[in-house]
Parts: C-alpha cells; structure tokens; sequence
C-alpha cells in the first residue's frame, strides 16, 4: 500500500469507524490498521510487522493463512457459504458437531451453535433456566456467579458477568445474579492458595445452603478468569465447585470460551480437574481464529428435558441468521484435523514448560508484582510497591503506556488494566516466543521505570 493510500485509510477509519472496547479519542491518537497476516505476524498498512503476542484477542491458534485452513474454506466455498439450521442442517455443522462431542469432557452429547462466545453464554443462561422450567422445578430461576467473571457483553452474559469498570455502567439493565468470591491468591488476606481456595469455597458452601432451592446454574470460567487480570484458580477450587454444584442440585455452566481448544494445556481446561460440566460454552479458537463460530454444548439429561410434543413448548427458542454457518464449521474441522496433524496439545505441554521458566526471569523487574500462566494464557501484574502489591495510579494507564511501546517495538497485546496479558499462537515456535517475550520485558522495564 502506498503511503497516500495508507492516509486515506486512516482519515476514513477515523472518520466513520467505532471500535468494540475502545475509547476513540485513544484510537484517534494511535490509530492501526492490519493489512495482512502470515504466521506469529500481522503487518499494517505501513508494512510494519508485529508478533501476535496476544493471538489477536486470544483467537489464534495455528498461526495465521495456515494452508489448511484456507483449503478447507476455499473447498467449502466452492459448495455453499451458507444455509440455515433452523429445522435442518448441513454437512460440515453436523461433522463437527460430532468431533466436538469426541473430544468435549464425559457427558457431554449435543452441540447448539451460535457465532460468539457472548452468543454461547446467552444460551447456555436460557438452557439452565428453562431446563428447570421443563421439569417442573420453575423455582429454580436464579444463577450463581463469580465476582470478577467476564461471560461476553451482551446483556444477559454481562449478567452473569462481574468486572466494574465494563459492568457498572449497565447494572440498571440486568437481572440479579448472586456474586460470590472468586480465588485471586495474590490479592487474598492469607497471600496463600490453599487457605484462599478453602475460604472461597466455604463462602459458596454457605450461599448454595441458603439459596440452591432458587438457583438454575452456576457460570464460571474453567480453571482461569482472563479477563478479570488472567487469575489461575488453586488446585482443588475447580473440583470443589464442581462437587458443591452436584451436592446442591446445581447446573455446573463451564465457559471454555477463552480456555478450550488447547489454550490451557489439555484440548479444555476442565480436564485439568477432571470436571465434567452440565453446559460447556466455546468459541474464539474453535475455528483457530478464523470465523467467527461458538456452541453451547450439553448433556443428554438436559437435552431430554426439551424433547417433546411441539404442543407442550418445551422447544428452545432461540437461533441466530447464521448459527452453523458452513464455512466456519468446515475452518473448525480443519483446525481440530491440524491439533491430531501437528500434535498441538503435546506441543504445548512442552512448550508451556520452558514458558514458565522464562517468564519467570520477569520477576527481575522491580514494578512485576505477580505473574500467572496456564499453559499459553498469561498475565504479568504491574504494580507500583512490589512489597505492599500497590498497584500504580488508576489514572496513569501504566499497562496500556507499556503496551503502546510494545507495538512500537514490534509486538501486538492489549492490556487488562495494568496486568499485561502474553497469549501467543500455540504453534509459535521458542524462539518466536523468546523474541516475544524479549521486547515485551524491555518495554514494561522502561514504563514502569519512567
Ligand atoms: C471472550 C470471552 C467471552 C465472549 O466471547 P465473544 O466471542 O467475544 O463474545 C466469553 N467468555 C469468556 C471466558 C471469554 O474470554
């Protein structure tokens, strides 16, 4: 691209674009614009090149135009780019249906599609709810949830859902949720995992005993909270959630949105505790960040729930234009065909190893008050008194100042506050990830230095 074509674009991005998530006074200010993409790297319109360290918003898995991917789009296009699934089907929707089932937690049986995580999260929210309705336990209406979770911004997963600085503006426009705390060891009295993970699970303990009679579900993000600041749950939480859902006769809603698909380490994060969920929510990787597809997945048991006479409108109402869209489920079946292929979930055991190792020579710089990693999902936590964990001035934006360097220096993140999230493609190689990680230390050492 010329460098005039280059200003033309950016004037008109300026003038009649509005960004998800984007305060455009800062886009106006440092405005990108992504013109190409091969591998860890997407180049703008100037020709610059960047590391897609954070997988382009915790999509990408495989790298991008993996030749495999794009055959497999390319073929479906040459058949159809789209049909419904309302009352019927198509071929590549009920292929992967069927991979998803083979390789989703034990129990898991029936895959209802939509086109985003938020999308899954709706659903999942209307399935718990009616499932109860459908067997006649209409009491049952109400969801438990954990403080900080973030399930998508539609209104019902913002709902569910428990991140101030994006929810409060919206609360006179939700439905009530119970809130109970979630475990984030670094910031907990005790500064101790176990102690943090039994005093959370107490607190859950205490609200099921109280309310279970009026609960639907409980939605929580398998094994880590990423957009709350990428916060790994101690070992033993997930399992006691799991356990103290079926004591009270709760739906476990696991949302593997951001975890499924390798992300973690194992294909979904619930196998790192062997939890097996009632309704599981996935999206952004299913498609290795091509397309945008999600499924709310479910058990048997509940889908029986809804299967009946279409007179006693136990049916459940609800679908998008595009739910199953073709040429999303045919990039899917290519990109789980790739995890077999390339032996991706091995490949990131071993990476993530090393990872940990390198990461932690972070802990060098004086402002990293904490680091969090599960498999290649991480969060570096900035914070201005490394002894006291006080975090630096709201108002200084230290984690977007240090991820405004990054991209001068040639790598993509965004921040989460002033925890700096490291999320590359799985199949980026050591020494991508070295360089990666290299540039970062570098430009949170000079921000947090100035
Ligand atoms: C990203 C995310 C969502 C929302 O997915 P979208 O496709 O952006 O709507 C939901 N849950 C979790 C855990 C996520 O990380």
């Amino acid at each position: 691209m010329t460098p005039n074509e280059h200003e033309t674009l950016v004037e008109l991005s300026k003038k009649r674009l509005w960004l998800p998530f984007t305060q455009m006074k800062d886009y106006d200010r440092d405005p990108l614009i992504i013109e190409r993409g091969d591998g860890v790297f997407v180049w703008d319109t100037q020709g610059k090149r960047y590391y897609d360290a954070f997988s382009s918003v915790w999509l990408n898995v495989h790298g991008h135009r993996k030749a495999e991917i794009d055959e497999a789009v390319r073929e479906q296009l040459n058949k159809i780019a789209h049909s419904t699934l309302l009352g019927m089907t198509n071929v590549p929707a009920t292929e992967l249906a069927d991979k998803l089932v083979r390789i989703a937690p034990a129990g898991i049986t029936r895959v209802f599609y939509s086109d985003s995580g938020a999308e899954a999260v709706e659903i999942a929210l209307k399935m718990a709810f009616q499932y109860w309705q459908n067997v006649g336990r209409t009491e049952k209406r109400k969801f438990v949830t954990m403080r900080g979770g973030y399930h998508g911004d539609t209104i019902g997963a913002v709902s569910v859902g428990n991140i101030d600085i994006f929810h409060k503006m919206y609360r006179p426009l939700l439905f009530d949720s119970y809130k109970v705390p979630y475990p984030y060891v670094y910031r907990h009295p005790s500064g101790d995992a176990e102690a943090c993970r039994d005093d959370c699970l107490r607190q859950l303990e205490a609200l099921l005993a109280e309310h279970a009679h009026e609960v639907a579900g409980l939605t929580v993000e398998s094994m880590i909270q990423g957009a709350a600041g990428m916060l790994v749950m101690p070992p033993g939480f997930f399992k006691g959630v799991e356990q103290l859902c079926r004591k009270y006769d709760v739906l476990l809603i696991a949302d593997e949105v951001a975890t499924g698909f390798g992300r973690t380490g194992p294909m979904f994060a619930c196998e790192h505790e062997d939890v097996t969920p009632d309704i599981m929510t996935v999206a952004k990787g299913i498609t290795g960040g091509y397309l945008p597809i999600a499924a709310t997945m479910t058990t048997e048991r509940i889908y029986e729930a809804f299967y009946a006479d279409y007179t006693e409108l136990k049916t459940l109402f609800h679908g998008h234009s595009y739910t199953g869209n073709q040429l999303g489920c045919a990039a899917a079946l290519a990109n789980l065909r790739l995890f077999e292929k390339e032996g991706v979930l091995a490949s990131v055991q071993e990476k993530s190893q090393w990872l940990r190792a390198e990461l932690s020579s972070f802990e060098e710089l004086p402002h990293v008050g904490d680091i969090r990693r599960l498999g290649f999902m991480a969060g570096i936590e900035l914070v201005r008194d490394r002894r006291t964990k006080e975090p630096f001035e709201w108002a200084r934006r230290t984690g977007y100042r240090a991820t405004l360097y990054m991209r001068e220096l040639g790598v993509l993140t965004r921040p989460l506050g002033d925890v700096v999230v490291f999320m590359p493609p799985l199949a980026s190689t050591k020494e991508e990830l070295s360089e990666m990680l290299a540039i970062m230390k570098r430009a949170i050492g000079e921000v947090t230095e100035q």
